[in-house]
């Protein structure tokens, strides 16, 4: 067979096998599903008009989440960016510093710097994870940096490297271990994006809660949704309440006087919004099962498709499952295009990895390490239908 006919080959068995486990019907990427108590505790909330940034749905919201998470606190914002970039002002990431992102991310990672002034520099990618490369930072950092007045320096730039936030990519935690002795050994400040990672375990310790800080997504497309959202966790009680004033247009706490005492943000989440995460965090568990399930499928329906393979979790992991991804057997992107032309001509949401962070033209600039892997791995992957319920548990 010719290159073209053995793609299209790949490119038909892939859509047989998504078929198998999807039905005859369209499918999404990822659906959210509200199937509990989403109704019944949106109509209290309006029965109540408490609607806004102050109710009961957005103490218990943070209280369940901090729970579930094991964090000793979480605070409730607008969205997963806007939690972001509280995260790196309270680990102190200041104009002109720098911060160590992966190349391969959301660009929210990168915009989280980018509106606190600061610069992303981009760290290698993991094969095995797809996330940060903790062996090749380490390396890298040994040979461009140098300690001096307690700061990290980057010697080429001559900026602060103040801080590391790695992200789990699709719910697969990163190599935290390695990462946190990183941080350690150059004086960085480690911030999760566990944005993806909700429900995901690194050595049995839930994702987000290993650093300083780490954030949480509760955007449509996440393992849960509050329509917008997203939450700060982090174990220490004075940050916890920093969190809470910065986002909270750092208004001074007083029953009539509006005292502000810094420059503040709009960024706490709804009551409303809450309201349907407090029911969504309920079906969290269960959804949890369905991701692992819908794995277990589609690993059965793969199995004999050779060229590509199903990512699993890494060891030492429980991952949430949130998007399921093929890895194809080469690195061809012409490849990779034409499953995804032939499964989304056939109603099957297929979709590429993010396009690296230092291709797109306002970070093109930006500090970087070798990141041939990041290349590779994005012209490898590609995400196929995952929402639970494609998994089949209903209880
Ligand atoms: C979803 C996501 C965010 C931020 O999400 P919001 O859409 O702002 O809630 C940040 N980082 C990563 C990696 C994400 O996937």
């Amino acid at each position: 067979m010719s290159g073209e006919a053995i793609s299209l080959s790949l490119g038909r068995q892939v859509v047989k096998a998504i078929r198998t486990v999807s039905g005859p019907s369209s499918a999404a990427l990822h659906e959210p599903e509200f199937n509990g108590n989403e109704w019944r505790y949106l109509k209290e909330c309006l029965d109540s008009t408490f609607v806004s940034s102050v109710g009961r749905y957005v103490d218990r919201f943070e209280a369940d989440l901090a729970a579930y998470t094991g964090a000793g606190f979480a605070v409730a914002v607008v969205n997963g960016t806007a939690a972001l970039h509280i995260a790196l002002k309270l680990g102190g990431v200041e104009p002109g510093d720098e911060v160590l992102i992966p190349a391969l991310t959301f660009v929210a990672t990168a915009n989280a710097v980018s509106y606190c002034g600061a610069i992303p520099h981009f760290v290698e990618i993991d094969a095995r994870t797809m996330g940060m490369d903790a062996v090749k930072l380490d390396e890298y950092l040994a040979g461009m940096t140098t300690f001096r007045n307690g700061k990290r320096i980057n010697r080429t730039t001559g900026n602060v490297i103040r801080a590391i936030v790695p992200m789990h990519t699709f719910g697969h935690p990163s190599d935290l271990n390695a990462l946190i002795s990183i941080a350690r050994r150059f004086g960085l400040v480690l911030i999760e994006d566990a944005a993806e990672s909700l429900g995901s375990f690194f050595q049995g310790r839930h994702t987000g809660t290993f650093g300083l800080a780490g954030i949480l997504s509760f955007n449509g497309n996440k393992i849960i949704t509050t329509g917008g959202g997203g939450a700060i966790l982090t174990n220490d009680r004075e940050l916890a309440k920093r969190a809470r004033h910065l986002t909270t247009t750092s208004k001074v706490p007083h029953r009539w006087i509006y005292e502000h005492n810094e420059v503040g943000y709009n960024y706490r989440l709804p009551n409303l919004n809450a309201a349907l995460g407090c029911a969504q965090l309920e079906q969290l568990p269960r959804l949890l099962k369905a991701k692992r399930n819908l794995f277990k499928k589609y690993k059965a329906a793969f199995k004999n498709v050779s060229g590509v393979r199903l990512v699993a979790e890494p060891a030492h992991c429980t991952s949430n499952y949130w998007l399921q991804t093929l890895c194809l057997e080469h690195s061809d992107t012409i490849q990779r295009d034409l499953i995804l032309r032939i499964s989304n001509d056939e109603g099957l949401m297929t979709r590429p990895v993010w396009k690296a962070l230092h291709r797109l033209p306002m970070y093109e600039n930006c500090p970087r390490m070798g990141l041939d892997v990041a290349k590779d791995v994005e012209a490898r992957h590609i995400n196929i239908p995952s929402s639970a319920k494609l998994g089949g548990i209903t209880k």
